[in-house]
């Protein structure tokens, strides 16, 4: 069995092996993961450094899950969008492939709660053929994602399997992969995947980094292969409250992330998915935060800032306010370090 085989069968499922390595409530943890799964492989554990520290927050189930109350199941109506099993088909010219429900560990804000974890399973096979002529007889997309869960926790065949039906369909131009196992399990990732992955390009791959405790030489390596392999690599994190909702952690997070080749690409604001409620971070906050590092870093390094709209709205950015005033073709800006500049635009 493969190294990554290995350590993902022997994660830690409840909440008596996971007292043996960390101080926790049982009773808690247990009355959590009876609605929210748990799953940690010993890698991702291996990085928790002290209690309730920012890796801790991701993995470690929190009572507050359950007893908060607050959001919804699916707050951007995922399911709505679902035209057929496993394809989520909101923007006319991309859509999403849901390959699998399983993950190398089981995010405690993960936007699909609703789904990964709970009754582990891939796409069947009649569905997979489905969304292939879903997509086939639909010359409008150009832009196909196959996420999950995490799609990486499928062997090689399985990921090639998509990869090559989808390169078959002339209109799909663009493939894009979702994954955080760079950040969770970078183990998976091996010479004989980045082989296969290399066929099929251009890929894009993003990857799903949220703090600097999760760049670490093993995920350097895993990330070096996949760029060396010819794979273009971006960035989604999630602006967590109590996690990396600090410019400074932030800033040491994507400055590192181009260094391991990974281009920041968007920043989240937590969707209101009910089980993550504590996790939520405010517009306000999320743009004082984008201030401090607009100006303050290379430009390379700062991610769009995404607020995900409830009921379907869709991905819409946000950046904090540079002009302060418009009069006709006359305006003043406040830049980075909150000058005031004149500019007179074009007549
Ligand atoms: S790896 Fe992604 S899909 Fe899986 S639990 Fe974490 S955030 Fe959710």
């Amino acid at each position: 069995m493969q190294n990554w085989k290995k350590i993902l069968k022997n994660s830690i499922t409840d909440s008596a092996t996971l007292a043996k390595y960390l101080k926790i409530d049982k009773k808690e943890i247990n009355k959590v993961i009876s609605k929210y799964p748990l799953r940690i492989n010993s890698y991702y554990l291996s990085l928790i450094k002290r209690k309730k520290d920012p890796i801790w927050k991701q993995c470690v189930p929190s009572i507050q899950e359950v007893r908060l109350g607050l959001g919804k199941r699916d707050p951007l109506l995922e399911e709505k969008y679902s035209p057929i099993e496993g394809l989520i088909h909101r923007y006319k010219d991309r859509v999403l492939l849901y390959v699998s429900n399983m993950c190398a560990g089981y995010c405690r804000f993960c936007t699909r709660k609703r789904q990964v974890g709970t009754e582990e399973k891939v796409l069947k096979a009649k569905d997979v053929q489905k969304a292939f002529r879903y997509i086939a007889s639909n010359k409008k997309i150009r832009d196909v994602i196959i996420s999950g869960g995490d799609p990486f926790v499928l062997g090689d065949k399985e990921i090639e399997y998509y990869l090559k039906n989808l390169r078959k369909i002339k209109h799909v131009e663009i493939i894009r992969v979702d994954s955080r196992i760079p950040a969770t399990l970078p183990q998976r990732i091996t010479p004989e995947l980045c082989k296969m992955l290399k066929k099929y390009s251009p890929l894009y791959f993003n990857t799903h980094f949220n703090h600097f405790q999760e760049l670490t030489k093993e995920s350097r390596r895993a990330c070096d292969m996949l760029a060396d392999s010819g794979i273009i690599m971006g960035n989604q994190s999630v602006l967590l409250a109590g996690i990396n909702d600090d410019p400074k952690a932030l800033k040491k997070l994507f400055e590192g992330l181009l260094t391991m080749r990974v281009r920041p690409y968007y920043m989240y604001i937590p969707d209101a998915v009910k089980g993550t409620y504590h996790f939520r971070v405010s517009i306000a906050k999320a743009l004082k935060i984008m201030r401090e590092l607009i100006g303050h870093t290379s430009g390379l390094a700062i991610p769009h800032l995404i607020i995900d709209l409830k009921h379907g709205g869709g991905k819409t950015p946000l950046l904090p306010k540079y002009i302060m005033k418009r009069k006709g073709r006359r305006y003043v800006f406040k830049n980075f370090e909150n000058k005031l500049f004149y500019y007179a635009d074009v007549k």
